[in-house]
């Protein structure tokens, strides 16, 4: 039987064949395509010819494609549906790659050749891209520590293997304990919830198999069921169960893990000749020290506390006036938020919510595409991975610029979050292929066949992630490895959020947002009040974000603690952080830090990047949102270019400067506190 990971696709557009692979196909493809490319990358290291870019660092470029295919595949069906069969190849690919990528930097001879090429770069006549490739693959190779030598060689190579086991095992020990946790609601329970959330709480209910209603650590379902909620007994039961994630115990309890994480990541550090993590990891990044990263969070966070604490003394009395006694709780917060908000802006959530409908955003999402970069999508009608699954066919002037997939509902086998990913990135090298891209979501799926209905927080999440996407399906690069969103983590965040600004548009909303049952567009009145509403308890997002990003950045910044939770607490202790409000993500479940150490002290990244994206949708404002010259220049110097140039000089060449925190404060309604 042949293996069709391992032939090549008779599909439109080479969208991967998912009805023929079978889980069994995985482990046999993995071991040819590392096969594959362990041969390919040994005839680039033993050519007799003397090194050139196009023997080396182009023959680089395209020696593993045929592990790129089995992976993109693979790794978009562990993160958006996974299974044990799954899991269990997780657990095998994970380690086996980490000794293939260490093998390649600890190869002598192929790293000889890439050392003379880059002592030689002043002759070889590179342009820009190439220039800038064969320094970042130099770069990547003595950061994992090509140029170390005897035992520190050796024990490099087990800490990177360990590593890889280690982020891996935390991300499963999460998933399984988020997916364990539930609890069964009464219908009286019910009682206060709009009808979104008791749907959601049905449909919940369903999946996990119980005869009524119940609560999960879904966020799209617990995080409302937070705000609607009247039930302080049961906000705070919940409250323990979504913020002890990873925590709670026994087999899938993420601590000990964390851990040996940040010891290992430190004596990775020391051992390649950093003073830490932290300064290891920043070099690469637009803001290249810890102390650029603090001086911005520490910039924006006392600001955001003042506001927060003026914001829980009015919750504080809302409870009081509730009945209650004591201080106001973290399990509070959201539920008397919510009234306020209702009261002072008169924005009802639940009146919000028919109005935006999932398929009216996604559309809202494309028309923004179309009107900005002339991209036109048309279904596509192909067999996916799953029956919630939707493929667009992506055009420009009738050219096909890319596949988009879109993955929006939350399910059991699906990590919790956002994410987008490519399951093949744009590059030229060897031949021109266009990406095909995924958005994945969590969204509550109605119940029914009733329409499927986002909060506004879908909404942006949705718009985030498709700014992501425009990122890959707008490359336009030579050379695959810094194709699309490859580019420095607090760099990568800008197409995504900058794309945000566009559902804050009036014209677009007046648009799309059309009520579910009537039809009729979202009144003028409650637009102008939805987008009023939007910088509404900024203080308790920018805690509950920079709190996160402080912990990270201490967790990296000096020696590795002994104990994380006891370093998390003495963070917390040293900012002053208020005692209603919790870190967005806390240690056990801080997926970002520690499923791997792409956002390892990089948590502060969504904010570096909404400094610029705060200031680079000014650009619109001042030329017009849809205005496209601004959105040609935007695509030209940046949405095109991937990691091709230094991130600072891509910004600068858009904008003309390099931008301060006053647009992102005023953005977040936090400069006259
Ligand atoms: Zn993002």
């Amino acid at each position: 039987m042949t293996n069709p990971l391992l032939t090549p696709w008779d599909t439109p557009f080479d969208v991967p064949p998912f009805a023929q692979i079978d889980d069994s196909h995985f482990q046999p493809a993995f071991d040819a395509a590392i096969a594959e490319g362990r041969d390919a990358i040994r005839a680039i290291a033993d050519n007799p010819e003397p090194p050139s870019f196009a023997n080396t660092i182009e023959a680089m470029e395209l020696a593993e494609e045929a592990l790129g295919r089995v992976l993109g595949v693979f790794y978009n069906l562990a993160g958006a549906d996974s299974n044990d069969a799954r899991q269990e190849l997780q657990r095998v690919f994970s380690p086996a790659l980490a000794a293939y990528s260490t093998e390649i930097t600890q190869n002598a001879a192929l790293f000889a050749r890439i050392d003379a090429l880059w002592s030689a770069r002043g002759d070889l006549d590179l342009n820009e891209e190439q220039a800038r490739v064969l320094m970042l693959t130099r770069r990547s190779f003595v950061r994992s520590g090509a140029l170390l030598q005897g035992d520190d060689k050796m024990r490099m190579a087990e800490i990177s293997s360990r590593l890889a086991t280690l982020g891996t095992e935390f991300t499963q020990r999460l998933l399984a304990d988020e997916g364990e946790w539930f609890l069964e609601l009464s219908e009286a329970d019910l009682d206060g919830l709009p009808a979104f959330v008791i749907d959601a709480a049905r449909s919940a209910g369903e999946e996990k198999g119980v005869s009524g209603p119940c609560l999960t650590t879904s966020r799209s379902l617990i995080s409302p069921f937070f705000e609607f909620s009247p039930r302080r007994d049961l906000r705070e039961k919940a409250f323990h169960a979504w913020t002890s994630r990873g925590a709670r115990g026994g087999k899938n309890d993420t601590r000990a893990i964390a851990a040996e994480t940040l010891k290992l990541r430190a004596e990775r550090a020391a051992l390649l000749g950093y003073d830490s993590f932290a300064a290891y990891k920043l070099e690469t990044e637009m803001a290249k020290t810890p102390d650029a990263v603090r001086g911005l969070l520490m910039e924006v966070w006392e600001p955001a506390k003042r506001a927060a604490l003026r914001d829980a003394a009015v919750l504080e009395a809302m409870l009081h006036a509730d009945g209650f006694e004591g201080p106001l709780e973290p399990w509070d917060w959201r539920y008397y938020a919510q009234i306020r908000r209702k009261a002072e802006h008169d924005l009802d959530e639940a009146e919000l919510k028919p109005y935006l409908q999932l398929d009216r955003m996604i559309e809202a999402s494309f028309t923004c595409a179309t009107r900005l970069f002339g991209l036109e999508f048309k279904p596509l009608d192909v067999p996916l991975y799953h029956a919630d699954v939707r493929a667009w066919n992506v055009t420009r002037e009738g050219h096909h610029v890319a596949v988009f997939i879109g993955d929006y509902f939350a399910r059991g086998s699906k990590r919790s979050g956002a994410w987008c990913s490519a399951m093949r990135s744009q590059k030229k090298l060897g031949g021109a292929v266009a990406p095909i891209v995924v958005n994945v979501c969590n969204f509550a799926k109605a119940a029914n066949g009733k329409p499927n209905l986002l909060s506004y927080d879908d909404a942006r999440t949705l718009f985030h992630e498709f700014g992501h996407a425009l990122h890959q399906m707008l490359s336009n690069v030579t050379y695959e490895s810094i194709s699309g969103t490859s580019v420095a983590r607090d760099f990568v965040e800008l197409p995504s959020q900058l794309y945000e600004h566009w559902l804050e548009v009036p014209a677009l909303l007046e648009e799309f947002a059309t009520h579910a049952e009537t039809g009729e567009a979202m009144p003028a009145d409650m637009l102008k009040r939805l987008l009023a509403a939007q910088t509404y308890d900024q203080g308790f997002a920018t805690v509950e974000y920079v709190s996160s990003a402080l912990v990270d950045l201490d967790f990296h910044d000096g020696a590795a603690p002994a104990d994380p939770m006891q370093s998390q607490a003495e963070t917390l202790e040293r900012i002053g952080m208020p005692r209603a409000i919790t870190m967005r993500h806390a240690t056990p479940h801080f997926a970002h830090v520690f499923s791997g150490d792409g956002y390892a002290s990089g948590y502060y990244s969504y904010m570096w990047s909404e400094v610029m994206d705060a200031d680079a949708f000014e650009a619109f404002e001042e030329n017009g949102a849809f205005d496209v010259a601004t959105a040609k220049s935007l695509e030209d110097n940046i949405l095109s270019r991937g990691g091709s140039r230094d991130p600072v000089e891509l910004y600068t060449a858009f904008r003309g400067r390099m931008p301060g925190v006053e647009a992102l404060l005023k953005g977040r309604g936090l400069v006259d506190v």
